[in-house]
């Protein structure tokens, strides 16, 4: 079987685990935490302070979104996204706001964005979609525009690049996970990117139930004992189990994950373009790319035929993702989003992890032509 994703850990994941438990002796939140934030900020080029770690990518999203509105403002979301965008804007009391994508970037439609503009509109929350950051010029300008706050989803883009600058070393708030089979883990994790002082600051305060400064004490294996608490906040600070996974993980990106997906990618790429009835997603030209997913447009009704024709020989595959805007808690599809209602007919994301071998790659791509020739 050749599966769609693969969490890549190993000894050395197993030995960081293992000094934690056996050395450190803090398993909640203490210095590896710290140690994880700052090599996360060194790999991005920013401050330490700016690094926020939390337990999921969704907390990153919902505590981001938190702090931005009032219940019942309005948050753009392309409906192309992950259930979580959706439902960290909605336990944060916000109300999204489905987005068409544009058909060949599958990023947020900044013209169905503006129509959907309301005086309740306060935040923009961009997808990097099968880590495409793109037009994010533009994306920014929008925002300038329309006086909202962005909030970046960039789940699938840990160690991408944006006009040579990595995602989360520029812009407004930038929220990362770390999940199992993201482009690096912590077994399970999150981080906010931030740079406004007063807002780190409710960052680190909310991650542990808006314990006014605990996050420091908690670096050097203290806690508050006298403290004030003027928000509600949440449990969502991240273990030392968890940033001991994450700093291995992040040692090995650069000369590992990254190269091996990106040399994938490009053989996927190379194989498919001339395919008849497929379309590739087309990426931004400033954008350097780590993959985390690869997704391709089947035309003309073939998608579900080829998915099983892909099954039949043991190859796995994904639908990323359903839309929204079709779920129950979010309307059941009574607004229409005509585009990418289409899209989600078509789309199909192909096996793609470090273990993947150039083989394995090419085997599907010559299932896939032989099938649509
Ligand atoms: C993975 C993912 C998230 C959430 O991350 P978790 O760490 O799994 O909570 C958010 N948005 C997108 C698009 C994702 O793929």
């Amino acid at each position: 079987m050749i599966r769609l994703s693969k969490s890549i850990v190993g000894q050395d994941e197993l030995n960081a685990v293992s000094k934690v438990i056996l050395e450190n002796g803090y398993l909640g939140m203490g210095n590896e935490v710290e140690k994880f934030e700052l090599e996360i900020a060194n790999y991005l080029n920013i401050k330490p302070q700016n690094v926020i770690c939390v337990n999921t990518g969704t907390s990153a999203l919902h505590l981001s979104v938190e702090l931005l509105i009032e219940k019942g403002d309005e948050v753009l979301v392309p409906s192309l996204t992950f259930i979580s965008s959706y439902q960290a804007i909605s336990a944060a009391g916000g109300v999204p706001i489905s987005c068409e994508v544009y058909p060949d970037s599958l990023t947020i439609d900044l013209e169905d964005a503006k129509r959907k503009i309301t005086a309740k509109t306060k935040v923009i929350m961009p997808v990097h979609y099968a880590s495409n950051p793109y037009d994010l010029e533009n994306l920014y300008n929008f925002a300038k525009l329309y006086k909202l706050r962005v909030v970046e989803d960039a789940a699938h883009a840990f160690g991408c690049s944006y006009n040579t600058k990595k995602i989360g070393s520029f812009g407004d708030i930038i929220c990362f996970s770390f999940d199992g089979i993201k482009n690096i883990t912590s077994g399970e994790g999150g981080a906010i990117v931030a740079f406004n002082d007063e807002e780190i600051e409710y960052f680190k305060d909310a991650r542990l139930l808006s314990i006014e400064k605990d996050s420091e004490k908690r670096y050097s294996g203290g806690r508050s004992w006298d403290f004030d608490v003027k928000k509600q906040g949440y449990r969502f600070h991240m273990s030392n189990i968890f940033a001991a996974i994450g700093r291995v993980q992040l040692t090995r990106l650069d000369v590992e994950f990254s190269p091996k997906r990106k040399l994938l990618h490009k053989i996927y790429k190379e194989n498919l373009n001339n395919t008849p009835n497929i379309i590739l997603q087309k990426t931004d030209n400033n954008s350097d790319i780590v993959p985390h997913i690869f997704v391709i447009r089947v035309l003309h009704g073939l998608r579900d035929s080829m998915k099983l024709k892909l099954e039949e020989n043991n190859i796995s595959t994904g639908l990323h993702y359903k839309p929204n805007h079709l779920l129950t808690f979010y309307g059941a599809g009574k607004e229409k989003l005509p585009i990418t209602e289409k899209i989600y007919s078509e789309i199909l994301t192909l096996p793609l992890h470090p273990a993947l071998t150039i083989e394995e790659v090419e085997t599907i791509c010559s299932i896939i032509n032989k099938f649509l020739k």
